[in-house]
């Protein structure tokens, strides 16, 4: 058997472990969903130790259904949902408290706290001033948790996101490490320095002794023992990088869009970090061989899940794929625009506190309208992004696709409809994995190098624009009805 590379892929609501080939061709997965908790308004987390189980299980499971080896595993990959916080003991790996989700808003008042420190966070950091990272949940932690600050000032307890924490038990704690890309999510790291920021500690009171070391994208995080051998982590990003690197989007200007819960629009920004003025986020893509790659990054809370809404809220239908039907349906002359802020709006509104809406409503507003209306909206926060991206002057004129929503084949047409722009939805929308299993590959030899991969990346469908749309200034008008500020 030709060697295997198996991607770890620990997303907010399942873990899977993907297997590919030694040329990075899909061959198969497990996944398994675990428990969310939401014991308070705004408030969720995930049990760290549920979370580790299911990863074992997976690496089980897909090891067992694809007859592997420890040897014909080459190396494992990691990608992680970013920003989520776990704090754990040292000695007993045991956390002190659950994890807490990126989704999570109990900071935001110790953040609004902070607005003073704003500049500054957004100079070193890239990030806006919010609850979504991960430095103000660490600091929740330390504070509320019995003895927990004192702990850590003695060097009793370690923090990480969840790479992080999967390293260390995949290492039996002989590792303590991380990516840039999972660092530059904490907002504890500087994006310029590429150290953790003495500044920022002090700011959110956490002490240096905590963090993992970081590391470049493709290296050796260490081994873990699997069927009796030893098999080495070679690559780890975090889901958003990931998929960039899945996308094979190397070159300055190349742009992914992901479309799954949310969506995540991510543009190569190459060795130079844009400030954005449209609050867009600057990021590390991806560091390699201790070179920086930089993106800006726009993300948008409600994609996939408004129409997960529609189909459990609402019953409009049994299964996400009907929406495309629907929309081919819905009657041409309808003018339903739906703002679909039910957790907030992101990007480039960050508007926590907005909610939805559905304005244009007549007797003959039926399914099939609103649905569309609900893709059209999904489309509608793309360009917002392409606007914001292109006042940020990083400008671009074709997009990759990738994420749960694409196969709908009327959503990915609209989106270059009204973006204007050539849309391409590549065989392998597994993109997320991909990335990561690709950087293992690149640590473990079996890639020479970045642009190596591209000859693997292959279109399934090309959107060229078939007509303009004259939509969005609906849209910009019903969205400035539901902010708030
Ligand atoms: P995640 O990784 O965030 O869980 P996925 O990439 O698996 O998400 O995408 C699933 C999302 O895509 C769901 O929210 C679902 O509603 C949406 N989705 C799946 N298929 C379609 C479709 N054909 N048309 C529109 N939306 C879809």
């Amino acid at each position: 058997m030709s060697k295997r590379i198996i991607s770890i892929d620990q997303g907010t609501t399942s873990s899977r472990a993907v297997v590919f080939s030694d040329k990075g061709e899909l061959i198969g997965f497990e996944q398994l969903e675990f428990k969310q908790f939401f014991p308070n308004d705004g408030w969720v987390e995930h049990d760290p130790e549920e979370i580790w189980l299911s990863v074992v299980e997976v690496l089980n499971l897909s090891i067992k259904r694809f007859n592997l080896s420890s040897s014909d595993i080459a190396s494992i990959g990691i990608t992680n949902q970013r920003e989520t916080v776990v704090i754990w003991d040292k000695k007993t790996g045991k956390p002190i408290y659950n994890a807490i989700v990126w989704q999570d808003r109990r900071t935001s008042d110790f953040c609004d706290s902070l607005k003073d420190s704003e500049d500054l966070i957004q100079q070193k950091t890239g990030l806006t001033m919010d609850p979504y990272f991960s430095a103000s949940k660490v600091n929740w932690i330390l504070d509320q948790v019995n003895g927990a600050r004192q702990r850590a000032e003695n060097g009793e307890l370690l923090f990480g996101t969840i790479d992080s924490f999967l390293i260390w038990k995949l290492t039996k704690g002989r590792d303590h490490k991380t990516d840039v890309s999972n660092a530059s999510r904490t907002m504890l790291y500087n994006i310029e320095t590429n150290k953790w920021d003495e500044e920022l500690l002090s700011l959110f009171n956490i002490p240096s002794n905590l963090l993992p070391t970081v590391c470049d994208n493709a290296y050796d995080f260490g081994y873990t023992e699997l069927l009796g051998g030893k098999v080495s982590i070679g690559g780890v990003a975090g889901d958003q990088q990931s998929a960039l690197i899945g996308q094979c989007c190397f070159e300055v200007g190349e742009v992914k869009s992901t479309y799954g819960t949310g969506c995540f629009m991510m543009i190569n920004t190459g060795n130079e970090i844009i400030k954005s003025s449209n609050k867009l986020l600057s990021t590390i893509a991806y560091r390699l061989e201790g070179k920086t790659t930089y993106a800006l990054e726009g993300s948008i809370f409600v994609a996939g899940s408004a129409i997960q809404w529609l189909r459990d809220g609402l019953n409009f239908f049994e299964n996400a794929s009907e929406s495309e039907d629907l929309a081919l349906q819905a009657k041409d002359n309808s003018r339903i625009v739906v703002v679909p802020a039910l957790t907030g709006l992101g990007a480039p509104y960050w508007d926590a506190d907005a909610r939805g809406a559905i304005f244009g409503l007549t007797r003959d507003t039926g399914i099939p309208e609103i649905t569309k209306a609900v893709l059209e909206s999904v489309v509608y926060q793309t360009k917002d992004l392409l606007e914001a991206m292109k006042n940020d002057n990083a400008s671009f004129n074709s997009l990759k696709i990738d994420g749960g929503m694409v196969a709908n084949n009327w959503f990915s047409q609209e989106l270059s409809n009204v973006l204007q722009v050539k849309v391409s939805r590549p065989k392998i929308i597994e993109t997320t994995s991909l990335g990561a299993a690709y950087l293992a590959g690149l640590h473990a030899g079996l890639f020479d190098t970045l642009s190596s991969l591209k000859e693997n990346w292959s279109i399934d469908k090309e959107f060229e624009p078939q007509k303009s749309s004259n939509g969005y200034l609906e849209w910009k008008e019903a969205v400035s009805k539901v902010l708030t500020d």
